[in-house]
């Protein structure tokens, strides 16, 4: 677009007056009040070990069939609806909304147990230039900001270019990750609880990728806090096994 008209667009439509979701105006929020009614929060029956939306509150059929390397995960929205268009804008340029999310994240951790230091879930150099921001990155940081924690930069590293995982299981998943993050600064996390902040979960598969680094390098226990996760809905394929 070009940069005058862009800034003329800023002036007469500036992102902190109109919805981020129905594009109305509002007075200094990014959600109007017909919107926020719309978002699905996600503090209710869920998960207590990946924090997904279940039908009970009750472990989902995955942590009990295999628990994940990550301790405990959290999320403030269900990954559907006006949320996921939301989560969807903030990937795709909408970098503002970092601020809204973070809140929300923030509020959605409030119960974890004590964690020392914050990281993101890094993306290649080839991925951020892609799209011009890593928004676990910024996330991650302002989340940091708000708790009050210190924000480990450049913590982990992707060592490999993984794809679009839209289609794949958990397993698959796993399998297209394997090895794909280093932890970089040993020395930062080695000993810590880390608190790892991402924008959605899905199968789980990423956040416990880096806790596997994460604990390889030293980091005593994993935390993941996501702004959206996907609701568990059991497929009938993944079946706890016997051990
Ligand atoms: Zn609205
Ligand atoms: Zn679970």
């Amino acid at each position: 677009m070009n940069v005058f008209l862009k800034e003329v667009l800023d002036a007469l439509f500036p992102k902190d007056f109109t919805c981020d979701i129905c594009g109305r105006e509002t007075f200094g929020t990014n959600i109007c009040d017909d919107c926020a009614k719309t978002l699905i929060f996600n503090d209710k029956d869920k998960c207590p070990v990946c924090g997904r939306k279940t039908v009970r509150s009750e472990f989902c059929i995955e942590c009990k069939a295999k628990p994940p390397t990550y301790k405990m995960a959290a999320s403030a929205f269900v990954y559907e609806g006006s949320a996921a268009y939301l989560i969807k804008k903030f990937k795709n340029g909408g970098s503002y909304l970092k601020d809204y999310l973070a809140d929300r994240i923030c509020k959605a951790v409030k119960d974890f147990p004590e964690y020392d230091c914050i990281v993101c879930v890094p993306m290649t150099r080839r991925s951020k230039s892609r799209r011009g921001y890593n928004q676990s990155e910024l996330l991650a940081k302002a989340v940091a900001a708000r708790v009050g924690k210190p924000y480990i930069k450049g913590a982990v590293e992707k060592r490999k270019e993984t794809g679009e995982q839209k289609e794949l299981t958990r397993k698959e998943r796993s399998k297209n990750l394997a090895g794909c993050f280093r932890v970089v600064k040993r020395d930062a996390v080695k000993g810590k609880r880390v608190l790892v902040v991402d924008d959605i979960l899905t199968t789980g598969a990423t956040a416990d990728e880096m806790a596997k680094a994460l604990l390889k390098a030293g980091a005593t226990a994993v935390y993941l806090a996501t702004a959206a996760s996907v609701e568990y809905k059991f497929n009938g394929k993944d079946k706890p096994r016997a051990k």
